[in-house]
Order: structure tokens, then sequence, then C-alpha cells
């Protein structure tokens, strides 16, 4: 019997895990990517000496890449990475200094000596922050929200339960504000809000799971960088007969009776019974079906936040700094106000600085160190990019030196730049947004499209603009998420 065919548009990491779900049900997969290289967002250049990893620095539940090699029947194929001891190294501007270590029953002594918290109490936050994100957080992030039996579970009734304890209706900077007496812990707790670029003065508590995700689970590093996890999950597919096709723009889906029948590219038609956009979904209904009116609604989604990213190659070995390291700015709530409220870019932004020459010495020549230096940015809407970006330069490069005490800039060997505008046409996210739509609001996971069409038929959809959200694991579980729609469907 001839298989069934299934197309899938964009080789991001989602494209490329529901391109493997799908091979395995028995399709004929072929994956559509439109750069000359798999991983969009996750993906590495090399300047001169230096290697950087483009996107992504942080790798949280590798269990999701895991999995995508035990189904396959392939678990000894699956690449090396290393849980991390320390997790990241925070710098606040009054001088204090503190090493976030991986081990929770560690990182409660750390905060307790530097920062003044009983440890009973940050204890029971992240223990709270374990309950939420066994509860709640598995509920709504390994599961589709538009399906009853969602909801209509034994797990559902123990969240239901516990609904007053969630914090759906209180911000998690009040929720952190409530919890500890030092602004300084409150700040390094309300970070935890931008690991899908929100705000944490308007997100709901519940992102107190989040650092259950780094303290509970682990934060892991990939023994030759980021990049081998898309490099590996497409080799993965691949070797399972998937079919990438680079360079290759999808330019439509065609459409016969409210049915997706295949896809229009710069080679021609491409006929399909199952076509799954791993793309923006605005994008999706505007440009690809021509269905602007949906494409609208899901376009004015306020989006997460986008970045300016500077890679400098540093001839400079630092001793103060680690893989992951944050320089926090005096006033958050300015800075999130700006960022959200005035689409600004804040006087004086937090920087993350992630060298990954610690822990992967071949990224940069022995004498110097790669530095990924990244602040957060409004989503692009045209903004004064052009003076802004020089001028927050000048603004990092001063805080810098004044912390690591030398004059960066004399360092920088060489140096690139990402920034919102440069972000969207790379990788096609709209207004350079990291992470698709905010989670600002307690409804943000309801309005997120679902990982299948009700308005075109054999039309499903993963990636980071639809549920459950943006960030690798997110990714990753939407593409599991639309590949069981598919299965469901008896093609
Ligand atoms: C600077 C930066 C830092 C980040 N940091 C982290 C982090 O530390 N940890 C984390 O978990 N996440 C992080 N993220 C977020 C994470 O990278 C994304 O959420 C995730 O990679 C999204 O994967 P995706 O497959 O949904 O989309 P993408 O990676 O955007 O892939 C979409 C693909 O579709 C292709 N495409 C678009 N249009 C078409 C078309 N018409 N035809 C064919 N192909 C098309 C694109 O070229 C692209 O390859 C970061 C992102 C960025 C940019």
């Amino acid at each position: 019997m001839e298989k069934k065919k299934a197309i899938v548009i964009g080789a991001g990491v989602a494209g490329l895990a529901v391109s493997i779900r799908l091979v395995l049900q028995g399709f004929e997969v072929t994956i559509f990517e439109s750069n000359w290289y798999v991983g969009g967002k996750l993906s590495e250049f090399q300047l001169d000496k230096y290697r950087f990893d483009a996107g992504p620095s942080l790798f949280t539940m590798p269990h999701l890449v895991e999995e995508l090699f035990w189904i396959a029947g392939k678990k000894s194929e699956k690449f090396p990475f290393k849980k991390l001891d320390e997790v990241c190294r925070y710098f606040f501007p009054d001088g204090t200094k503190f090493i976030a270590p991986a081990e929770k029953e560690k990182l409660v002594e750390e905060i307790h000596f530097h920062l003044g918290e009983e440890k009973k109490v940050v204890e029971k936050y992240l223990e709270r922050g374990k309950f939420k994100y066994e509860t709640v957080g598995k509920l709504f992030l390994e599961r589709c929200l538009r399906k009853p039996s969602t909801f209509l579970n034994k797990q559902a009734l123990k969240a239901y339960l516990k609904i007053n304890t969630l914090g759906l209706s209180t911000s998690l900077n009040s929720y952190n504000e409530a919890t500890f007496k030092n602004p300084k812990t409150v700040q390094l707790f309300n970070r935890y809000a931008t690991y899908n670029g929100s705000d944490p003065y308007q997100t709901p508590a519940i992102m107190s799971m989040i650092p259950h995700l780094e303290f509970g689970i682990g934060a892991f590093f990939p023994e030759n960088g980021m990049i081998q996890i898309s490099e590996s999950i497409a080799k993965l597919a691949e070797s399972l007969g998937v079919v990438i096709h680079l360079n290759a723009k999808v330019s439509g889906i065609k459409t016969e009776n409210g049915k997706a029948i295949g896809l229009e590219t710069e080679k021609g038609f491409c006929k399909a019974d199952v076509v799954v956009s791993a793309v923006d979904v605005s994008q999706t209904y505007s440009k690809l079906l021509g269905m602007k009116g949906i494409g609208e609604k899901y376009l004015k989604l306020p989006k997460s936040t986008s970045a300016i990213i500077w890679y400098w190659g540093v001839k400079r070995k630092t001793e103060q700094t680690g893989l992951h390291n944050i320089f926090f700015s005096k006033d958050y709530k300015e800075e999130f106000q700006s960022l959200f409220k005035k689409k600004e870019m804040p006087n004086e932004p937090t920087i993350y600085l992630n060298i990954s020459s610690k822990e992967r010495i071949e990224d940069a020549p022995d004498y110097g160190e790669n530095w990924f230096v990244m602040v957060n940015a409004p989503a692009n809407e045209g903004q004064d990019w052009d003076n802004w970006i020089p001028a927050t330069r000048k603004i990092v490069l001063k805080r810098l030196s004044q912390e690591l005490g030398f004059d960066v800039e004399k360092e920088i060997e060489v140096e690139t730049t990402l920034e919102p505008r440069t972000l969207e046409s790379r990788t096609g996210a709209i207004g350079g947004a990291l992470y698709g739509s905010n989670s600002n609001s307690q409804f943000a996971a309801f309005l997120r499209h679902a990982n299948f069409s009700t308005e075109v038929k054999n039309l499903f959809f993963c990636g980071g603009t639809v549920h459950p959200g943006g960030g690798i694991p997110l990714a990753l579980q939407s593409a599991s998420i639309a590949a069981d729609y598919v299965k469901a469907c008896n093609f």
C-alpha cells in the first residue's frame, strides 16, 4: 500500500521533531525549509577564531529531545550533554555577587548567606514551584487545551482543589514580593518571567514553577554546543527517511473543499495528505492561505520580548564570569515598563552574558572567550533601532567594564550583531519576538492557536507561536501534541 504523505513547513526544532513523530506513524515525510540550514533560531556561526550559537543558550528539559531518540529506537545515538553544577552568576548593581548552584539545598544556603532570606522560605517557594509544575504545568503544557478530556481527569481535579494556591490571579512580582524580604531575591525570581519573554509585573504567579525546571530538573549543556540539539534531531529525522529540502521557501498552502491538499514552493506544487505548519501561525493564515482575517487575529496577540545580541570575540579570559551570567539593572520595574508599555529600549537594561567557551574550549582561541551579550528589547514595530542599538551598546560596555574591571571595548577582536529586525528577516519571527506571544495575562494559554486548524482540514500546527508556547522545550511539546492529533485522525 502506498504511504500517506505528510509535508512540514519549516525545519526549526518543532518542524524536525514533528517530522520524526510522523515518519514513525508511517507517513512519508518531507520538510521544506527556506533557509540554507536546519534549526531555525537554533543555529551557529563562526566569526574568525570564535564559534557562536546564534540563538538559544540555555538547555532545559533534555528528556524531551531524548524522547525522540527513544521512540525511534535509537537511544544510543542521542548526543552527549552534561548537567551543570552552576546555573548562573548574578551581579547586582550594588556590588552583590552571587553564584546560583544547581543543587537545591546549596541554592537555599547561598540565598540565605548572600541575600539574607530564611532558608525555610526559599525551600517552600521552590517546593510550591515544583507542585505547580507537576499539577498545572504538565496539564497545560503536555496536552491540548481544546479537548474536554484535558480538564476532566484526576490530575485536573487535583489542580482545581488547589486553585487558590496556584497564583493565577496575582502577578509573579506580587507573589515574590509577598514571599521574600530582600528586593534582590524578588528580582532574582522575577527574572524567570523572561524565560518565555514575558513581564514579571504582569505575568501570573504560576510562572514561579519555572525555577523548578532549573533547580529541580536541571540546566544542561550539550557537549558540542546548542547547535548539537538541532543537528542531532535533523540527523535522526534523515536516518528515518525524512527528506529535508533546504533553500525551499513555501509560498502557499493549497486547499480544495476546505481541505489542505499540498504546498506551493518555488519548485512547483507538492501534494500531501497532511500539512504541518511549523512556522509563524499568523503568517501561515495571511501569507500561505490568504486568510488575512484569521492571520490578523493572531498577529495582534501581544508579542514576547525580542533582543539585541552582540557576539563578541574577546581576546581575554575572565575569571569572574561563568557560562551564564546576569548583570541586573537597578530598576527592574522601569525596565519592563519600557519593554512592554512604552515599547522602547530601557535606559538601563539587564545584561545576559553567555560564554560557551567556558564549557567548550574549542569555541574560542586559547587567549580569549566567545561572548554572547544579550539585552531584552521590545518586539519590532518600526522603532528607532538605528539610534537605539549603538546607544545601548555603549551602556552595556560601560556596565560590563565597571563590573569586570577592564575596558571591554578594547578587548573585542571581532563582532557582529543580531537585533529585532534581523531576527525577523532570518527566522520569520514576527517582530523578532523570541517566544511568539507573551504570557502577560492569565488567559494567554487559551488565546494561543491550537495545534490543528478548525478552518482548514488536514492542517496542523507546531512551533513557538502556537500552543503551548515558545522556547525549545515547549516547541518540542507542540510537535508531540500536533502528531497526536494527526494520529487521532486515522489517515
Ligand atoms: C536569541 C534567542 C535566544 C533564545 N534563547 C533561548 C533559550 O536560551 N532557551 C530556549 O529554550 N529557547 C530560547 N529561544 C527560543 C527558541 O529558540 C525558540 O522558541 C525555538 O527555537 C522555536 O523553534 P521553532 O521550531 O518553533 O521555530 P524556528 O526556530 O523559528 O523555525 C522556523 C523555521 O521555519 C522556516 N520558515 C519560515 N517561513 C518559511 C516558509 N515560508 N517556508 C519554509 N520555511 C520557512 C524558518 O527559516 C525557520 O528555520 C531563543 C531564541 C532566540 C532567537
